[in-house]
């Protein structure tokens, strides 16, 4: 688990504000669940995903309660949606931390965040396009273009099942050419080996059955309508039969945002999908849901990897230095900043010159000078930092509206 530093924690604060941004003016309103729920709203995730069975990081808690800190967060929205029964369509996002025990590597780690939505309550296939359009237009914001878009349909739960029995059948006649891991998954969840990057089972996954020979004629229309809403939207995506997510609660539409300069173990972004049967089992109404999750980590990469989205600018507009012991600086920065003007200054009462250097290390605009004459006078020095402009004589009381002004000329 790591420290975010300065200037990377600013990055990420930017980018949850435009995650923000793109799904509030979608009517998308933040949830906040708790880090620990009980391990039981976990496990309904799927007991053939290594999220479940090998990366939680479960405990007893004192009184003897068996919890664990969450992997994601989609079952803890339905989770509440169960408490709180909300009027649906429930249209929530999020952003936070979660926590697997997986071997940490460059963009895998034990503690992650992720930002998402979720949507309760609603079949339209256009909501399916809202939600993956919303991702989209994330990405777009965030200034990146080597994003590609996959989608598949997995049916209905009856074509599903069908689907799985034909994997079923195909993997076990692969006998024990199949890995032993494969072999292992099969037992469990036969979806699941279509994820395998083991060579040798490689010519399996390449000959199996694929789902859109399963598919219902309504689930084959509703995938219609999520295509033709993204070509609407000018989205373009790819149809990947093998994007089947292996949790027993998907159907119809999944899809994944895979970043075109990541390699290929660590190149999906994030993804998500429609979901049944989640909200039923942790004790609601039958309830379909839809979402997606991103990972902060990897998106950030993938921005560094195309020179988009660098950390904001985290200079102060103005730095205070004061000689005459430090008492204006303690008023006049707190006069700024009650003003929406951003001030920083030194302390321990420095020399001149060491506080000309911390003024021009911080990167403000303008350095604010006072010593005794200044103060006798009622006025203050105003020096430009950045533009290296001539230094002028200001009066005290007029200082906040000359900075204003001139804040608004530099960044004009
Ligand atoms: P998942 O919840 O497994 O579907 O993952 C969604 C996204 O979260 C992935 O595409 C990654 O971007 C990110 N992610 C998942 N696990 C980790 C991890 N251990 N470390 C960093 N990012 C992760």
């Amino acid at each position: 688990m790591r420290d975010i530093l300065a200037p990377e924690s600013a990055r990420w604060r930017a980018f949850t504000a435009v995650f923000a941004d793109v799904v509030e003016s979608a009517g998308y309103q933040l949830i906040i669940p708790p880090l620990m729920e009980d391990l039981g709203v976990f496990s309904r995730i799927g007991e053939a995903t290594d999220v479940v069975t090998k990366e939680m990081y479960d405990f007893f808690d004192k009184g003897d309660r068996h919890v664990a800190l969450r992997p994601e967060q989609t079952a803890s929205v339905c989770r509440a949606f169960v408490q709180h029964r909300p009027v649906t369509p429930w249209k929530a996002w999020y952003s936070g931390p979660n926590f697997r025990y997986e071997k940490p590597q460059r963009g895998r780690y034990r503690q992650f965040d992720q930002v998402g939505i979720e949507v309760l309550g609603v079949n339209d296939a256009h909501l399916d396009v809202e939600v993956i359009a919303l991702g989209s237009e994330f990405f777009r914001r965030l200034g990146l273009r080597q994003v590609e878009l996959r989608i598949n349909s997995l049916g209905e739960p009856a074509d599903r099942a069908r689907y799985v029995d034909a994997l079923r059948t195909h993997f076990e006649a692969g006998g024990e050419d199949l890995s032993a891991a494969s072999r292992d998954t099969l037992t469990k969840n036969p979806l699941r080996v279509l994820d395998s990057k083991r060579v040798s089972d490689a010519p399996y996954i390449a000959t199996a059955p694929t789902i859109d020979q399963f598919w219902s004629d309504d689930a084959a229309a509703h995938f219609h309508t999520v295509q033709a809403g993204l070509s609407q939207l000018d989205i373009s995506f790819v149809i990947d039969m093998k994007l089947v997510r292996g949790l027993d609660y998907y159907r119809h539409t999944t899809f994944e945002f895979v970043g075109g300069t990541l390699e290929s173990a660590q190149n999906a972004l994030g993804g998500g999908g429609r979901y049944d049967g989640l909200v039923e089992d942790l004790g609601g109404p039958t309830t379909p849901g839809i979402g997606f999750a991103l990972g902060v980590d990897r998106t950030l990469l993938a921005c560094d990897d195309e020179g988009v989205f660098a950390a904001p600018d985290p200079s102060v507009d103005v730095f205070v230095v004061d000689t005459a012991g430090g008492a204006s600086a303690l008023a006049i920065t707190a006069e700024l900043r009650a003003a929406g003007i951003s001030a920083d200054r030194s302390y321990d009462n420095r020399s001149m010159k060491a506080q000309m250097k911390g003024a021009n290390r911080s990167g403000a605009a303008f350095a604010v000078i006072v010593g005794t004459d200044e103060i006798d006078a009622g006025t203050v020095t105003l020096k430009p930092l950045r533009s290296g402009g001539e230094q002028s004589i200001v009066p005290m009381a007029h200082l906040v509206s000359d900075l204003r002004s001139r804040l608004q000329e530099a960044n004009s």
